[in-house]
């Protein structure tokens, strides 16, 4: 169970496959309830956000009429010190203008990334425009983010699976757990 060599092993688990899921499914009832009848593109920020998306979107049923979309980012400089501005290494395929969006992202931690990525898409004149956020870390808030639909608040843990990395390692966890340094 414990992977070696990038100077982090996993720790303990902090949300199970099982609470995620129950979580994600309420999630999408909440999106179904309020776009039933609607077209709204649900675009999801790789890498990380791409397995939440994936059993998001599938437990949305068809009265709601969802587009998939991806963006990619990456970060400028050292991400330890973000500075918020983000570098859009792959777009959107459709336009955002007068459609619903939903922003799905893995996790918000000074909420920098997030902020910067809501004025791009507001710039854009979509119909509307909500965020989908799997975790929040208030701990290291820098800016107030508006997130329409959230998973869960954490503690200021490094947490990787279920999507998220640590140097690209543990992505395809069904938990999500924290890192501790490797010793
Ligand atoms: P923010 O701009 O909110 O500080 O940073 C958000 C990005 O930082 C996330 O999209 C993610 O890539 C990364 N990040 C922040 N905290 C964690 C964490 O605990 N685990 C992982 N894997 N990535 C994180």
């Amino acid at each position: 169970m414990i992977a070696e060599g990038c100077g982090y092993k996993l720790d303990n688990i902090m949300l199970s496959g099982g609470v995620i899921q129950r979580r994600v499914s309420e999630l999408a009832a909440e999106i179904e309830a309020e776009y039933r009848g609607r077209e709204v593109i649900v675009t999801g920020v790789l890498k990380g956000a791409a397995i939440f998306m994936s059993d998001l979107v599938r437990r949305v049923g068809p009265s709601v009429d969802i587009r998939m979309d991806f963006i990619a980012v990456s970060s400028y400089g050292n991400s330890s010190a973000s500075s918020g501005a983000v570098k859009i290494v792959k777009d959107m395929d459709t336009y955002a203008e007068d459609k619903n969006v939903i922003l799905v992202e893995d996790i918000v931690d000074t909420g920098l990334t997030l902020a910067y990525l809501r004025d791009m898409f507001t710039a854009r004149g979509p119909g509307s425009f909500k965020t989908c956020v799997l975790l929040e870390k208030p701990a290291r808030k820098k800016v107030d983010t508006v997130i329409d639909y959230k998973g869960f608040t954490i503690e200021d843990v490094f947490v990787v699976g279920y999507g998220l990395d640590y140097a690209g390692r543990w992505r395809h966890l069904p938990d999500i757990w924290g890192v501790v340094p490797e010793k």
